[in-house]
């Protein structure tokens, strides 16, 4: 098991699939990273209680 996770998720901008890197030392945490494609700032809300099956979700800023 490693603490650290690519999880991909889709970009709710552009809708193009990008990767990001999860630290999964936190079960729940919410950051904001911008798109490697359109450079638009996503709001991820991860849940990494179980790390198995890490989840992300990603929204727009304004959401
Ligand atoms: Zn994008």
């Amino acid at each position: 098991m490693t603490l650290l996770q690519t999880v991909s998720i889709h970009c709710p901008y552009c809708g193009e699939p990008i990767e990001v890197l999860v630290d999964c030392s936190l079960p729940v945490q919410e950051y904001i990273e911008d798109c490697s494609v359109c450079c638009r700032p996503i709001n991820l809300t991860v849940n990494a209680s179980d790390t198995d099956a890490v989840e992300v979700s990603a929204t727009t800023e304004n959401e």
